[in-house]
C-alpha cells in the first residue's frame, strides 16, 4: 500500500497565500493589502512593515533562515540573491531575525551583470527590485535550506525595465483598460477589470544523469550536437500517451508534490510523441502568477529530476530526428465578475460582444503577426518552427468550423444567420453513451489556435519564458480594442456600428485565418499569396521590435520605450552570437578530443587486424574497405574540424552584435553541419566500444 497523499494539506503549504495573511494580519492591514493586490496602488510604510514581519514569522516558523527578491532578468531564467534575517546582535549578544517593509518593498542587486543592452552603462550599475504584491510569495526548500522568495520585477535606476516581468505587468493593465471600454459598451458596469489568464502545457526530456554527464554538448549547450539516429524513433505512435514508466512515473509523483507545495495546481501528465519525452500541464491563472509558476516548474523539474538520477532537458531540440519541445500557451481574457470574454456561448452568431472581440483579436494578430512570431522565437526554437513538427513560422488563426462559418456570412453578407452545431457522436456500439460532440474539431498544425473559449499559441519554445509571448498577446489586443472603443463610444447608433465595424474587421483581416494543414508546402505558397510574412529564424524576427508600428503600439500603451525595445534586440542579438558559439565551441572540443581520436584509435586497429589477417594468409579485404570507408570520414571529420575553427575564431571577433549575430546562423551554423554528418556516419561504422559518448540509442530509449 502507498502512503496517502493528502493533496489538499499539501496544496500552497509553502506560499505565503491570501488565507495565511487573512489569519496572521490584523484586520485592516489585510484590507489594504488586498486592496493593493486588486486595484493596484502602493502599501504605506508602516502596512509592509507589518505584512513583512508577519511574513517573516511565518517563514521561520517554516524553517526559513533567508529571503531573497525574486526576478526574471533578461536571460529568460530567475535570478535570486539571498539575505538571511540575522540582525545586528544587541550588547548581549543576542540576535532576532529581522524583515523589514522596506527589504520587502525594495530590493537593490547591482544591475551590472545582467543583461540591459546598453540600457544600463556599467558605472550606473544601480538597478531596482520591486515587489510584485499580485504574485504570491512562497519558500524554495533545497540544500541551501530554506528561503523566501518575494516575486519582483526588476528595474533600472531610470525606472527602465531590466525584466521580463515589468513589461508584462503593464501589458496587463493595458489590457485591462481597454477591455473594460469594451464591455462597457455592452452594459456591463460591474467588472472594474479584465484579467489575462493563461495556461501552458510545458513539454521536456528526461535522460539518465550518469550519460547525461558523459555528453559534454549536453552538459554546455542543452542539446546534442553530435549524434547518428537510433534504429527506431517515434515511428510506431507508441509513446505518446503511452503507460508512464515506473523510473519517470516516480519522478512525475516528486515533482506534482514539490509544485502543489508551491501552490502550482499540476494537473495534467502524460508521455509525449518523442521517445523520453513528457509534458506538464497546470490549471490557467492569471498571467503574471502562470509566468512566475512556469519558472517554477522549470525550476522544479531539473531539480527534481537531480533526485532520481535523472537530467530534465528543456531545450527546444535536444534531439535531431525526433520532436522537439514546445509550450502551447493557453491565453484567454475574463472580467473580474466573471465573464470570459473569449466565450462564444452556444450561438456565437448572436453574440455579438464575442464577435467583437474575435474580431479584434483577428485584426490584432494580422496587423502584428510579425510581433506575436518574434515574441515565441528564441534560439532553441530556430529548429522546431516550420518543421513540420511545430506550427509553421507563418502566423496564422484556426478557428475552427462553426466559428469560421459564422466569419463567412458575416464578411458575405453582413449578418449571421445560422450556426453550425456539434450534433451527436454515433460510436455504433449500444452500451457507450452518445455525446454531443464539439462543433469544430481539433488543429494539431496552427500556431495560434481557437480553443473552446481561449486561444492556444502554440509557437512558444520549452525552454523559453512565456513572459513575452504574454506582454506581445496582451499589447496588440489592447490595441485593437482601443481603436474599437474609439469607435463605438462615439457612434450614434450602436447596434449599427458594432455591426460595421465587426465586418469590417473581418473583411480587412480574414487573411490571417487559415483552418488547413500548416504543415503543407502549399500554405507556405498560400500564406506569400496572402502577403502573410514568414519569418524564418530568431535572429531576422528581431528588428520588428523597433518597426515603427511597433514602437507606436508600445510606446502608445506604456509597454516599452522605444529604448528598453532597442535594448531587447541588442541582448537578442548578444544572446544568439553567444549561443551559438557555445555551441560550436562544444563541437570543436568533443570532435577534437573525443570523437576523432576514437576514430584514430579504431583505424588502427583496423589496420592492424588488415595486416595480422593477410599475415595468416586470409583475405582482409573486408577489413581493408571498412579501413578506406573510415579513413575517409576521419579525413572529411578533420577538414570540417578546420573549417569550423576558422569561421568560429572570425565570428568571436566581430564588433556589431546584429552582424555577429548573422554571421553566426549563416556561416558558423553552416560549418557546424558540416562537422557533424561525418561524424554521426563515422558513429555507424565504429565499434560501440570506443564510440567516446553515449548515442542517442542509450539516451533516449534506455531511460
Ligand atoms: P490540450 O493538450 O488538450 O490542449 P491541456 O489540458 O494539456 O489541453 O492544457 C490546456 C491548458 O489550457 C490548461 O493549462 C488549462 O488550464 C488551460 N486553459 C483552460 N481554459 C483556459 C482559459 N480560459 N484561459 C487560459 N487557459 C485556459
Ligand atoms: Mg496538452
Amino acid at each position: 500500500m502507498s502512503e496517502v497523499l493528502n493533496v489538499e494539506e499539501l496544496f500552497a503549504s509553502k506560499v505565503f497565500t491570501r488565507a495565511t495573511m487573512k489569519e496572521r494580519l490584523p484586520k485592516n492591514v489585510y484590507k489594504e493589502v488586498i486592496k493593493v493586490m486588486e486595484q493596484g496602488g502602493e502599501l504605506s510604510l508602516a502596512t509592509a512593515d507589518v505584512v513583512a514581519k508577519a511574513m517573516k514569522d511565518w517563514a521561520v516558523e517554516n524553517g526559513a533562515t533567508h529571503y531573497t527578491h525574486w526576478f526574471q532578468p533578461l536571460t529568460g531564467i530567475t535570478a535570486e540573491k539571498h539575505d538571511s534575517f540575522v540582525s545586528h546582535p544587541d550588547e548581549n549578544g543576542k540576535m532576532i531575525m529581522e524583515f523589514s517593509g522596506k527589504e520587502l518593498i525594495k530590493g537593490e542587486p547591482d544591475a551590472s551583470s545582467f543583461p540591459s543592452g546598453g540600457l544600463r552603462a556599467t558605472f550606473e550599475a544601480r538597478g531596482y527590485t520591486a515587489w510584485d504584491i499580485t504574485s504570491p510569495a512562497f519558500l524554495k526548500e533545497d540544500a541551501t535550506g530554506v528561503i523566501l522568495c518575494v516575486p519582483t520585477a526588476f528595474c533600472s535606476y531610470k525606472g527602465e525595465a531590466l525584466d521580463k516581468k515589468t513589461p508584462l505587468l503593464r501589458s496587463m493593465e493595458a489590457v485591462s483598460e481597454q477591455a473594460v471600454r469594451i464591455v462597457r459598451l455592452f452594459g456591463n458596469t460591474e467588472a472594474t477589470k479584465v484579467v489575462a489568464s493563461v495556461g501552458p502545457e510545458q513539454e521536456y526530456f528526461l535522460v539518465d544523469r550518469e550519460k547525461y554527464l558523459k555528453r559534454p554538448d549536453l552538459i554546455f549547450a542543452g542539446r546534442t550536437l553530435f549524434g547518428a539516429p537510433a534504429p527506431k524513433g517515434q515511428e510506431m505512435e507508441d509513446h505518446y500517451f503511452g503507460t508512464i514508466r515506473e523510473r519517470i512515473g516516480a519522478y512525475m509523483k516528486d515533482l506534482n508534490i514539490e509544485l502543489w507545495k508551491l501552490g502550482v495546481t499540476a494537473k495534467t501528465q502524460h508521455n509525449e510523441v518523442a521517445p523520453a519525452q513528457h509534458e506538464l500541464a497546470p490549471i490557467y491563472e492569471t498571467a503574471n502568477i502562470a509566468v512566475d509558476h512556469n519558472q517554477l516548474v522549470m525550476e522544479t523539474m531539473k531539480k527534481v529530476a537531480g533526485r532520481h538520477g535523472l537530467t530534465c532537458l528543456l531545450h527546444e531540440k535536444p534531439f535531431a530526428g525526433v520532436n522537439g519541445s514546445g509550450k502551447h500557451n493557453n491565453w484567454s481574457l475574463t472580467t473580474d465578475n466573471g465573464v470570459n470574454l473569449l466565450d462564444p456561448g452556444d450561438t456565437p452568431n448572436e453574440n455579438i460582444q464575442f464577435l467583437l472581440v474575435l474580431a479584434c483579436i483577428i485584426k490584432a494578430v494580422d496587423k502584428h503577426a510579425d510581433l506575436l512570431r518574434q515574441s515565441a522565437s528564441d534560439v532553441g526554437n530556430d529548429h522546431r518552427l516550420g518543421a513540420n513538427e511545430a506550427p509553421p513560422a507563418i502566423i496564422s488563426i484556426f478557428l475552427g468550423e462553426q466559428l469560421e462559418d459564422v466569419v463567412k456570412q458575416l464578411v458575405e453578407t453582413g449578418e449571421a444567420a445560422h450556426v453550425l452545431q456539434g450534433g451527436k457522436l454515433e460510436t455504433g456500439v449500444s452500451t457507450l453513451p452518445d455525446f454531443t460532440k464539439d462543433a469544430t474539431d481539433r488543429n494539431r498544425t496552427s500556431p495560434f489556435a481557437f480553443t473552446g473559449n481561449k486561444f492556444e499559441f502554440r509557437m512558444v519554445g520549452s525552454a523559453d519564458s512565456i513572459a513575452s509571448p504574454n506582454t506581445t498577446l496582451n499589447a496588440i489586443v489592447a490595441e485593437a480594442f482601443c481603436e474599437a472603443a474609439d469607435v463605438l463610444e462615439n457612434a450614434e447608433d450602436f447596434d449599427t456600428a458594432v455591426h460595421d465595424l465587426i465586418k469590417q474587421y473581418l473583411t480587412e483581416h480574414q487573411r490571417i485565418i487559415f483552418n488547413g494543414n500548416g504543415y503543407s508546402d502549399e500554405w507556405v505558397a498560400e500564406a506569400e499569396r496572402r502577403g502573410l510574412p514568414n519569418i524564418k529564424s530568431m535572429i531576422e524576427a528581431v528588428d520588428t521590435l523597433t518597426t515603427e508600428k511597433s514602437v507606436k503600439l508600445f510606446e502608445k500603451f506604456g509597454i516599452f520605450t522605444k529604448a528598453e525595445l532597442e535594448s531587447r534586440e541588442e541582448v537578442l542579438y548578444e544572446t544568439y552570437a553567444k549561443t551559438i558559439n557555445i555551441e560550436a565551441l562544444t563541437m570543436i572540443d568533443m570532435a577534437s578530443k573525443q570523437i576523432i581520436p576514437a576514430v584514430i584509435s579504431y583505424t588502427k586497429s583496423l589496420a592492424d587486424t588488415v595486416i595480422a589477417v593477410k599475415e595468416a594468409g586470409a583475405d582482409a579485404s573486408a577489413q581493408a574497405d571498412l579501413l578506406k570507408t573510415v579513413s575517409e570520414k576521419l579525413s572529411e571529420m578533420k577538414a570540417a574540424l578546420e573549417k569550423l575553427e576558422d569561421v568560429e575564431a572570425k565570428a568571436s571577433v566581430m564588433d556589431d552584435v546584429k552582424e555577429q549575430a548573422f554571421y553566426y546562423k549563416d556561416v558558423v551554423k553552416e560549418a557546424m553541419a558540416e562537422l557533424r554528418a561525418p561524424a554521426d556516419e563515422a558513429e555507424m561504422l565504429v565499434d560501440k566500444k570506443v564510440w567516446p559518448i553515449p548515442t542517442y540509442g542509450d539516451l533516449i530509449f534506455e531511460v
